[in-house]
Parts: C-alpha cells; structure tokens; sequence
C-alpha cells in the first residue's frame, strides 16, 4: 500500500496533481490546455477511426483530462467528472442497483444522499438498510439475497469518525456487491481508497478537488468497466459535466495536494488552541488523541484533514451568536475552499432530524463544524476567539 503521498504508480501525488491529464509538450504548443466549448465533433462514421464524440458523453476534451487526472490521483484504471457530487452518486448507485435489489449503506452520510437512499431510490423498488458503521458486525448482518451495493461516507459528517474499511468490504465482497465511498472528506491526499479494496471512489468535487467555492461538480474513480457503467447513466439522465467547468475543477486539482497539506496543518493546530479556549466543551478532529479514532486515523489517512468541530458552551443560541460574530470565517454551508466556512448542522446538513436523533449521531446543541481554510492561523485565531467571547458575553 503506498503511503505518504505516493501513487501506485512511479511518480508521487503531487507531480501526478499538477502534470496528470495534461497536454503534450509539443514545441509551440499551450502548457495549458485550453477550454474547449465544441458540444461536438466532426464525425462521419466508424470509419473515421476515433470515437464519437459529444458533450453529454462526457469525453470532449476537458472532460477526458480532468477525469484522466482524478484516475492518476486515485490509482484507479478509469475516472469520470460529473454535473455534481449527487450526480456521482446516484449515477454509481443506478449503474449498479436495479428494481428489486437492495443497498447497505452507513448512518452517517451527506443529507442529500440519505434523502436519496430512504425517500427517492426506494420510489423506484431499490431498498436501503441503514448501519452504524463503526459497528464491524453491522455490515455483514445487514446484508440481504438482493444487497448489490454498500455504501460507506468516511469520514463521517460532521463527527469525523474514521472507522476500518475492512468489515464494509469484506461483506461487499461475500455478497458480490460494489463498495461505494464518498471520499469528499478524505481527499485522495488523506487515502487512495481503491487500494483498500474500494470499487467505486467518489466525490462531491464541488469541495476539495475543486478547492475555492466556485464551482459545482462530482467525480466517480474506479475500474474501466464500471465507469464505463456510471458514464451509461450519466448519458441517459444528462448528468454530464460542462467544459469549462471541468477545465476549472483540472485547474483546481493542480493544487489539491499543496492546499489540504495547509488545511490540514492549520485544522490540527486549531484543534489544538480550541482545546484551551474558554468556552468550548469539546473540540472533534481526529488528530487530537482525545478523539475516538485517532490512532486508526494515524494509522489509514496521510494527514487528519482540514475539517474540524466544537461543541460550545450554552448550546444553540450562543453558536447562533457565534456564527454571526465571525468576521473572518463566513457562515455558510459547503466546506474545502480557500476560505474558513463554518455551519451548525442542525440547520443545514441535518435540519430534518429530530434534537433527539441528533443527540443519536452525537451532534448536540451548540455543535459548530469549521472547514478550514488557507487564512494565517493567527488571524483565525483571532477571529474565533473575539467570537467566542461575544457569543458567551450577551448570554451573561
Ligand atoms: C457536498 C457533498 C455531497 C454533494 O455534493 P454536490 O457537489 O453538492 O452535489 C456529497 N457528499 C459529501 C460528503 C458532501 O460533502
């Protein structure tokens, strides 16, 4: 398994990031490649020689590189770049799950994707069963004749539990069924997932992979043959990727390594301060050894990630004036930018769950998640500290 920003290939993650699905170098050539907008082809049929091609298949030109970079990112023999992160997922979900069959999916995952999995795929006969996934036995026991997918979110929203993917695979694997990760969190820099036996890697590229809050898309990795089956369905339901903004996700994914190296140290250290400060109760990020899995997090991600959470003091109310005292971080959903994002999830990810079924996904009142960006970390400081006291000091 390769570790510390290695791909399975010879060259390191990084030159991959920057050169991978590039064009030629050819004397006179552009180093960058150029949007090309063309929604199709010159083509007057198999003899020709060279494929149809078409924007809605996804492989013009920008859609073709940035897809060969995500496969070169993830290790993986095949990649594809879709409309948005849910049209990733219910792309792969559809390729792989028909009427009649049935998915065993974490508990812990992004509310459009549970929503998926428990209102709308079931309207179309496909069933869902929900597990604890840091339970090892709950994968196997959950599996059905009909289970054709498991589904793993890692990691989690907003709690950040890293738990062993070695239960969901193997039971994925005794039931002939596809293992789908969401991996928007991890980012192919914390963990190539294919190389822990993941079929289909997925992500929202709307947050790390494109990086600075400016666009909307999703990404699919994983063999050959079943990104040949996503891209099937992306066809048919019209999910496919725009040129310009695969060519602004391409551009986004030269930096990934460099950016969630920075996020990371500034998430960690943070994690730490927070930890001293007046005010916050519990400070969540799996790089402090008070988190639950922190020596499994040391041992499987290359880096904690650049998410973190706290719990404040006096609940809802003081987070409400907290979020609104920031100066710097903005409230506002969504998470991997440039900028430091913070969001209460129990009004935004999770705002259709009961306060007793939060308390169930260890999301209490007062709970704030902060995406941290590439500001100064003294700045940040500053900023949530000033917060901080605002909020406690009218609750006084
Ligand atoms: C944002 C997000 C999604 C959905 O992605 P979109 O690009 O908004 O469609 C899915 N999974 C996770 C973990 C996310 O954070």
């Amino acid at each position: 398994m390769s570790r510390a920003g290695k791909t399975s290939g010879k060259r390191g993650l990084a030159t991959e990031a920057v050169h991978a699905g590039g064009p030629e170098a050819r004397p006179g050539h552009p180093v960058v490649a150029p949007i090309v907008r063309s929604s199709t082809f010159h083509w007057t049929g198999p003899g020709d020689g060279v494929e149809l091609r078409y924007g809605r298949y996804g492989n013009s030109p920008n859609q073709c590189s940035v897809a060969a970079k995500i496969a070169a990112l993830e290790g993986t023999e095949s990649a594809l770049a879709l409309a948005s992160g849910m049209a990733a997922i219910s792309m792969t979900l559809l390729a792989v799950a028909e009427a009649g069959d049935h998915i065993v999916a974490s508990r812990h995952l992004y509310g459009a994707t549970r929503a998926l999995l428990a209102h709308e795929l079931p309207r179309r006969g496909i069933a869902a069963t929900f597990v604890d996934p840091c339970d090892p036995g709950a994968w196997r026991a959950a599996l059905t004749p009909a289970t054709r997918v498991v589904l793993i979110e890692l990691p989690t929203n907003p709690a950040l539990r890293v738990f062993d993917i070695g239960p969901a695979r193997d039971a994925a694997r005794s039931a002939g069924a596809v293992l789908a990760a969401d991996m928007t969190f991890a980012t192919p820099v914390g963990i190539r997932a294919a190389e822990h036996g993941v079929d289909a890697v997925v992500h929202s590229a709307t947050k790390y992979l494109g990086g600075h809050s400016d666009l909307v898309a999703g990404a699919v990795a994983g063999s050959a043959e079943l990104v040949g089956r996503v891209t099937r369905m992306m066809k048919l339901y019209g999910a496919s990727i725009d040129p310009q903004t695969a060519w602004l996700l391409e551009r986004g994914i030269r930096t990934l390594p460099a950016r969630v190296e920075r996020h990371n140290r500034t998430a960690l250290a943070l994690a730490k301060w927070f930890a001293g400060l007046d005010g916050v109760r519990r400070v969540i990020h799996p790089g402090l050894p008070s988190h639950p899995d922190h020596e499994r997090a040391t041992a499987m991600l290359d880096g904690y990630g650049g998410m973190l959470s706290i719990v404040l003091e006096g609940g809802g109310e003081v987070a409400d004036r907290f979020c609104a005292s920031l100066e710097l971080a903005a409230a506002a959903p969504s998470l991997g930018g440039v900028e430091t994002l913070v969001s209460q999830p129990r009004h935004t990810s999770h705002a259709d769950l009961s306060p007793a079924e939060l308390d169930a996904l260890d999301i209490p009142d007062g709970f704030v998640r902060i995406s941290v960006g590439l500001e100064d970390i003294e700045d940040l400081k500053a900023d949530f500290r000033a917060a901080v006291a605002a909020a406690l000091n009218a609750n006084a």
